[in-house]
């Protein structure tokens, strides 16, 4: 088994980076990549955490863009974590982060519902403070009974308290990736909210903009999703790439590997990504011919 979409405290993950990777090991995933959304500062701990219990460790990060009618999320693979240009562009977005956060603490105070900042911070371990966080607090303070609800009724896109914050568009996303040595990874394509044509479109832009791959294999997608994914994947010369985008307990329904036990993510999937970071070019078979 493999797992390249996961977070995290170093965002809005439960487990710590070296907790991640020891579960990881526990339930044999043998190619693991952490993503945390907005910030580099999890990957040494994994890393070094990979190393001493002989577990593939792949570099990551996750980079919301601006797009509508749904969600866009870049992943990028195998980034340089010492490159200035990117993390000077994740701590811009972090500050985007502290507004929002701010604005969406002063509606939900509007709808009845006060919290301190203070109490988010509390339970953000690390330094990409997120909507989740503010979930939890909700959920701490009785104000919600799940996680869902506090997405459902009020963080939400579109819901009562959804503010937005600055994010780069997505030609932005991939140059930025790009740049910093990594390979540009379009997440959960489910998410973005268009029909099969204009997906095709869209990702055909994408990938003339330098995208190197679709996540394809994803804890919510189904298995014509899937599929589909993969063909568009190919139709444009691109690898796949599969997640099941843990965030430990309590949050996103979605284990290690498997998501809601629908995954199964081969290892091709991870051998390729990486033959495309270190020859340029995307092994033909499953890995096992590499030259
Ligand atoms: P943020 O980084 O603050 O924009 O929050 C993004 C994270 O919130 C995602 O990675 C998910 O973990 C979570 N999330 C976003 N939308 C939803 C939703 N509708 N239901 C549950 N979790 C969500
Ligand atoms: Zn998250
Ligand atoms: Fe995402
Ligand atoms: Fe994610």
């Amino acid at each position: 088994m493999i797992d390249l979409h996961t977070h995290s405290t170093a965002s809005d993950g439960k487990l710590s980076p070296a907790e991640l990777v020891r579960h990881a090991a526990d339930v044999r995933i043998e190619v693991l990549s952490l993503t945390d959304h907005d910030t580099l500062s999890g990957l040494e701990e994994a890393s070094l955490e990979a190393t001493r219990i002989g577990l593939e460790f792949i570099r990551g990060i996750e980079i919301s863009a601006v797009f509508t009618p749904g969600t866009m999320h870049m992943l990028g693979y195998y980034i340089d974590p010492s490159d200035t240009d990117l993390t000077e562009t994740l701590s811009w977005l972090r500050g985007g982060r502290d507004d929002r956060n701010h604005l969406i603490l002063s509606r939900l105070s509007e709808l009845g519902y006060p919290l301190e900042l203070e109490e988010v911070a509390a339970l953000a371990g690390g330094e990409s403070v997120g909507r989740p966080h503010i979930a939890q607090a909700m959920m701490a303070r009785g104000y919600v009974a799940t996680f869902k609800e506090a997405f459902d009724r009020f963080l939400g896109k579109g819901a009562a308290a959804y503010m937005d914050r600055e994010k780069m568009t997505p030609e932005k996303a991939i140059e930025k990736i790009r740049r910093a040595g990594g390979l540009p990874v379009l997440a959960h394509p489910q998410t973005l909210g268009l029909g099969d044509e204009e997906l095709s479109d869209v990702v055909g832009r994408l990938a003339s903009l330098g995208l190197a791959g679709v996540e394809a294999h994803y804890y919510s997608h189904s298995d014509d999703e899937t599929a589909f994914y993969v063909t568009l994947a190919g139709r444009y010369g691109m690898v796949v790439t599969g997640g099941s985008d843990f965030h430990g307990p309590g949050m996103i329904d979605s284990r290690l590997g498997i998501g809601r036990g629908n995954m199964n993510i081969p290892r091709s999937v991870a051998d390729r990504l990486t033959d495309l970071h270190i020859n340029g070019v995307p092994s033909v078979d499953s890995g096992r011919n590499r030259e």
